[in-house]
């Protein structure tokens, strides 16, 4: 037997042992009862309510989508047939990047094949060309970032998170002359808080280096046009490049970058994670061109969710149910601990056909644990009483205790 055989089964046998082994659930998506999906176990097919879908404004369900996509495939078929240099570029790429562009006020946008590729490709890209880049990172960001940070020659400085004091004290103790980039996100989808942007992009400027924000889980939902944080804030102008991903809000698939046109050219031109992989299926430039535009127009939407997400929190509050603290429109449960966090998640699924992603450590820090909601605007008040109820049940001794 070749020893890789025998270390799988130890490390799996590891991660079972602390219970870190993961089980996915296989759920089907209803279009016409969204936010709800089908759930199939021993051969019988349940109804479950879903609290925690990153298709944070159901684009993924909207006609808007499915009918792009539809129209889009009978013209051109499924798959791209070819990376972006070879055939792969279809009409719908390009509108869609000039559409991003647009979105985020920047020159230009480019496409990946997903929000992960977008992050490790563009920063591996960037801190291998110069020499002597120092990389600023908020100790909270995403695992792609820290991919495309990883291996590279920059020398990678972590800021305790969203701390603008530390920031400073790191930026003030590296060469002046460096070449410097800052990486950090908006909202942060773990914690529910949201970065102070402005005050970074001041600190960049003070120390003359660039920025790099991810805006997964706020483009499409903050700001008037739903281009993020950066938007809402007023400030998108001084972030150098701007990321984010068409496969939440905006409901279909792929990541983008957004910045000035000669960055966007050299990333274009230089980023193996870009070049030498197909270019996304036209079906889905289609479909996620529709839901941008869509989206940039339906204040409601956008208003809705908010309105869903804080009614969910006064409601909780109400139950005496414990929550973590949230600026934004993540709602987290407070559990505290890790095997307790699965047990819950177990039985709101299978006692009350309610599923809510448990998130524990090392994802959180140990004693936060916690269920992670993500209320929307097809969430209604009577899935929310029966969200309420449910956790009132299950977590018993605990809301007493709070309560
Ligand atoms: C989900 C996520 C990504 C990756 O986006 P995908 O399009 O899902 O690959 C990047 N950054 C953050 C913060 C995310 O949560």
């Amino acid at each position: 037997m070749h020893p890789f055989y025998t270390h799988c089964r130890q490390t799996l046998d590891e991660i079972r042992a602390q219970g870190r082994y993961r089980i996915f659930t296989p759920l089907r998506k209803s279009v016409e009862r969204f936010p709800r999906y089908l759930w199939e176990q021993n051969g019988k097919t349940r109804e479950v309510v879903v609290w925690s879908s990153n298709d944070y404004l159901g684009m993924g369900v909207s006609p808007v989508t499915l009918e792009a996509a539809v129209e889009a495939g009978r013209m051109a078929g499924i798959g791209a047939g070819g990376t972006r240099n070879i055939s792969g570029t279809s009409p719908w790429h390009e509108a869609l990047e000039a559409e991003l562009a647009a979105l985020h006020g920047k020159e230009a946008a480019l496409l990946f094949t997903s929000g992960y590729v977008s992050n490790q490709a563009t920063l591996a890209t960037i801190l291998t060309s110069l020499p002597g880049w120092h990389v600023f990172s908020d100790e909270k960001n995403h695992a792609s970032m820290i991919a495309g940070m990883r291996g590279t020659p920059a020398k990678r400085h972590i800021f305790r998170h969203n701390d603008l004091e530390h920031l400073e004290s790191l930026l003030r103790a590296a060469p002046a002359d460096a070449p410097k980039l800052i990486a950090f996100e908006s909202v942060y989808s773990m914690d529910a808080d949201i970065a102070p942007i402005g005050a970074i992009c001041d600190l960049a400027e003070r120390y003359g280096a660039m920025t790099y924000l991810d805006e997964v889980h706020a483009v499409g939902m903050y700001g008037p046009n739903g281009g993020g944080v950066s938007e809402r804030d007023g400030v998108a102008h001084r972030v150098d490049i701007i990321e984010g991903t068409l496969a939440k809000a905006f409901g279909t698939h792929g990541g983008y970058i957004a910045a000035a046109q000669e960055v966007v050219d050299f990333i274009r031109s230089c980023a193996s994670g870009f070049i030498f992989t197909t270019s996304l299926p036209p079906v889905i430039a289609a479909a996620a061109l529709a839901s941008v535009r869509h989206v940039k127009t339906d204040h409601a939407r956008r208003a809705r969710l908010f309105e869903r997400a804080e009614t969910l929190k006064r409601r909780l509050r109400e139950a005496g149910i414990p929550q973590l603290p949230s600026v934004s429109h993540i709602v987290p449960v407070h559990i505290g601990d890790a095997a307790r966090c699965f047990a819950i998640s177990r039985q709101l699924l299978e006692e009350f056909g309610i599923y809510a992603t448990p998130i524990n450590y090392p994802t959180v820090p140990q004693g936060t644990e916690r269920l992670r909601l993500t209320p929307g605007p097809f969430h209604t008040d009577a899935m929310m009483d029966e969200l309420v109820e449910a956790l009132r049940a299950v977590l018993g001794s605990a809301v007493a205790k709070a309560a």
